[in-house]
């Protein structure tokens, strides 16, 4: 498998005052392959739409690297490839609403990209590749002449998604795209976005809060604790057998869908709310809610690791100089 991304100790550090340092994402190391969706979750706050803006250069990195197909995208070699990095990644919000200027129509709102990379050069073109995009979304032509405020929350989601694709990029993050949505139009989104990832090619960084969500959706999971990679793991390994104690609750939570069928598990309750990022606990910083947590778990770190093929884990439980104080403790069980 190709990489498309690589992500190496990705920082995003916000300076609050002279003496406080908001740790939003504090050193993320993962790669996104090629036509993959790579699902990324965790509670609000956690970091996640950091990182995806970090990943879009919305945000400059504090630390760290981002490449994409080879290249750090902070560090663009020219303006042709600065311009590269800007058409073939492309993002789409949470709100579309916020994020569709209001006064303008939407074939121009869709077009919007096309004109900046000047991909189309005659009025005819340029409209027929626009009625192409609204067709290809689920809306019509006559839909072009209108303004955001005459769309439902779902179209206006089509609309954000026209106009990502009409630069024909390779890579979408998609921050929540279906959260701020109705559940009965959260399907037809995701279906959208499933079928232009196969007939597009298209890699996806989705963005969730919520591990259900992504669960159909992605190949790959990514679950994110206080701006730290908690795991990464293929989606169907990490809802059967997830390593990290905090995914394991997560996963805890999500109802079962038939439980006649499904072996029922134990609801993980966490205790305690998530700690400020700005003064994150020392170690572990999931260690403050952990129902697993060692002496080890306050003084060192845990690594960030490939416990098993394409299974990275950051938990001393599954590391061999520390678990020796875990074991100990099962066997008095
Ligand atoms: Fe829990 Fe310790 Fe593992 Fe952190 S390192 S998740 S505190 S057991
Ligand atoms: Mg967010």
């Amino acid at each position: 498998r190709e990489k498309l991304l690589e992500i190496k100790d990705l920082k995003k550090h916000f300076k609050l005052d002279r003496k406080n340092v908001l740790k939003a994402v504090d050193g993320i190391t993962f790669d996104i392959y090629k036509g993959e969706t790579f699902g990324l979750v965790g509670e609000s706050g956690c970091g996640k739409s950091t990182a995806g803006r970090a990943i879009m250069r919305l945000y400059s990195a504090t630390e760290g690297k981002i490449e994409f197909g080879g290249e750090d995208v902070h560090q663009a070699k020219s303006k042709k490839m600065l311009k590269e990095f800007n058409r073939s990644m492309q993002m789409i919000f949470q709100d579309p609403y916020a994020s569709l200027n209001p006064r303008m129509t939407i074939k121009d709102i869709i077009a919007e990209g096309i004109d900046i990379h000047a991909l189309i050069q005659s009025p005819k073109e340029r409209t027929a590749r626009i009625n192409q995009l609204l067709e290809i979304v689920g809306l019509n032509k006559d839909h072009g002449n209108r303004y955001p405020h005459e769309f439902s929350g779902g179209q206006r989601q089509r609309i954000g998604i026209a106009r990502a694709l009409a630069v024909s990029p390779e890579f979408i993050v998609a921050d929540e795209p279906i959260s701020a949505l109705d559940v009965s139009i959260q399907a037809q989104v995701v279906n959208l976005l499933k079928r232009l990832q196969r007939e597009h090619g298209l890699t996806y960084l989705f963005i969730a809060h919520d591990l259900s969500m992504v669960k159909h959706i992605s190949d790959r999971v990514g679950v994110m604790y206080l701006g730290k990679m908690a795991e990464i793991a293929k989606s169907d390994e990490l809802y059967h057998e997830p390593l990290h104690p905090y995914t394991q609750a997560l996963i805890s939570a999500i109802p079962i869908a038939n439980p006649r069928i499904e072996r029922s598990r134990e609801r993980i309750i966490l205790e305690g709310d998530v700690p400020s990022p700005v003064n994150p606990p020392s170690g572990c910083s999931f260690r403050t809610r952990c129902p697993l947590a060692m002496d080890v778990c306050a003084k060192v770190e845990p690594t960030w690791q490939e416990y098993k093929e394409e299974h990275w884990v950051a938990c001393h439980v599954y590391d061999e100089n520390y678990n020796a104080e875990h074991k100990a403790r099962e066997n008095q069980k």
